[in-house]
């Protein structure tokens, strides 16, 4: 049975499928990039642009794993961040962060229309606003920050085309919104040619810093670039300093479109923002409160919460519901550049916090040019991927590592039937049998489908994530089909197998 589908995703199944050839056999480039989402393909395309051959390595399909999840808005407006980057960086850093999404959107813009990739980007101005009389100020200190930043950012109160008034709102103009999937599938197929590749269904089995295995050939590279989203295995100590929010997804035809893209600064957190469909209908791309990988009940509350809350836009029938992952790193800064300060390791990018679009461009132009040799960007001030302790990061890294400690004991039992026969069609549990812990799925026709509970990255228990029907870790963010096999690293192994009947 299918689990974990890419078409899930409204964007994934509006888009033309690609179709790149699987790496066969053994070949040599400049750089090697492992991942073809919107980090891989960009930093591949721009590499090529500076006279580089690559070749883009991916597992799956290219624009069709976070990516292709996610509601693809084109914003440095990150919710509230300037004044927390100003707290823990310094007002310096917190406007070279500024910068560089700013830089970013216009370098997409510019890729967009220098190669004729049709995204359907369309401007729109970005609001973070607030219902509650305790964000008043936060909003308010937002908007001094983001204009002494030279961001533009302005302040609005009241009527900000939602259905409801605000207290206080921040607007940033001159933003935008795309459609990811096409995006990135567009650029990925202005790459091969001239010695340079892009290969599907081509999974990375292991690593060095100047070779990708897969299963079926190796690249060999002066530079390997790790855009997989968190860096594989262990590589660089990420999965440490960067721990996995699922987020639930849900897309609707609206009648009351709202003429901009919004989030709001409590919880729960509520985002929109609308595209029209292939069939001239005007639909909302919705996502809500974060929770962790697995946690199945608070899964079923986001959606339902979220659900709720699209109603109050005269929302028709939910047509795509999925759920999403991205890391937050621990001091709220992603990490970019090489993953060793002695540079003999790889160039990676992760920690985006679900602002990887333009955060995801920015590490897009700063690979490049330390691929090429050109060191000190600028920016890296602020994203350095080898700032050895993440700044003021401390309370909530030993809350994150306490929580990853506990589920590589208990895991999360996200329901109760103790063996397969206890379990109803369309149920799953995690169980102990014959003193293993087994992850355990009964489909409607009730064949059971059981594998490892253990997560082949580090031995935590997955949970069940009943939206996409995947196994998913709570402690790293890897997703398994029901199959075991990987979705989404850092594992690169599938979980282990189990009898099934
Ligand atoms: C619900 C949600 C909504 C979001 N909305 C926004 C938004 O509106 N604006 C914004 O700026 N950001 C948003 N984000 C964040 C943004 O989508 C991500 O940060 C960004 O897409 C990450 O891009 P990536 O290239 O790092 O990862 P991906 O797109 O996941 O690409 C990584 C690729 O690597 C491949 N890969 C992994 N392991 C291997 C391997 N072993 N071998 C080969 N290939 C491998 C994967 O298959 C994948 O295709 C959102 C995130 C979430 C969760």
């Amino acid at each position: 049975m299918a689990s974990g589908d890419d078409d899930k995703s409204y964007w994934n199944a509006t888009a033309e499928p690609t179709r790149f050839p699987q790496l066969k056999g053994d070949m040599e480039v400049d750089v090697a990039i492992i991942g073809g989402g919107i980090v891989g393909i960009t930093t591949a395309r721009l590499l090529k642009e500076m006279g580089k051959t690559v070749a883009v390595i991916e597992a799956r399909r290219v624009g069709r794993e976070v990516t292709g999840k996610s509601t693809a808005k084109m914003t440095s407006q990150h919710s509230i961040i300037y004044q927390t980057l100003e707290r823990k960086f310094g007002e310096d850093r917190a406007r070279l962060y500024g910068e560089a999404q700013e830089r970013a959107i216009r370098e997409m813009q510019r890729l967009a229309t220098h190669y004729e990739v049709s995204a359907d980007i369309e401007a729109m101005p970005a609001f973070c606003y607030t219902r509650d009389e305790k964000h008043v100020a936060e909003i308010e200190k937002e908007v001094e920050v983001t204009q002494r930043l030279g961001l533009p950012a302005s302040l609005v109160r009241g009527d900000i085309g939602l259905p409801y008034d605000v207290l206080a709102a921040i607007r940033f103009d001159a933003q935008a919104q795309f459609h990811p999937t096409r995006y990135v599938a567009g650029l990925a197929e202005t790459l091969p040619g001239d010695g340079s590749h892009v290969f599907e269904n081509s999974r990375a089995v292991d690593w060095e810093p100047t070779r990708v295995v897969t299963d079926t050939g190796t690249v060999s590279a002066a530079i390997v670039v790790m855009a997989t989203h968190l860096p594989l295995g262990q590589v660089g100590g990420y999965y440490a300093m960067a721990y996995p929010k699922a987020e639930p997804v849900i897309v609707a035809p609206i009648g009351r479109a709202p003429p901009g893209m919004y989030i709001n600064a409590e919880q729960p957190s509520h985002s929109i923002r609308t595209h029209r469909g292939p069939d001239g209908k005007i639909y909302a791309i919705a996502a809500g409160q974060s929770f962790k990988p697995g946690h199945t009940d608070e899964e079923r509350q986001n959606f339902a919460d979220l659900e709720r809350w699209l109603a109050s836009f005269d929302a028709g029938p939910i047509a795509y519901r999925w759920v999403n992952e991205d890391y937050t790193s621990m001091d709220s800064a992603p990490f970019i550049g090489w993953s060793s300060s002695t540079r003999d390791g790889y160039l990676v990018a992760t920690g985006f916090d679900a602002w990887g679009i333009s955060n995801g461009t920015a590490a897009a132009m700063i690979l490049a040019d330390l691929a090429t040799g050109k060191d000190g960007h600028p920016w890296l001030d602020v994203f350095d991927s080898t700032r050895i302790k993440p700044v003021a990061g401390g309370g909530e890294f030993v809350k994150e590592n306490a929580s990853v400690a506990a589920h590589l004991v208990a895991g999360y039992l996200s329901s109760k039937p103790k063996d397969y026969d206890a379990l109803e069609p369309g149920q799953a549990a995690i169980m102990k049998i014959d003193g293993d812990n087994v992850a355990a799925f009964k489909d409607e026709t009730g064949t059971v489908h059981a594998v490892s509970a253990v997560c082949s990255h580090m031995g935590c228990l997955v949970g069940w994530n009943e939206t996409d029907r995947t196994w998913d870790c709570p402690c790293h963010g890897s997703r398994f089909e029901l199959s075991g096999r990987v979705i989404h690293g850092p594992a690169t192994r599938p979980l282990g197998s189990k009898i099934t009947g």
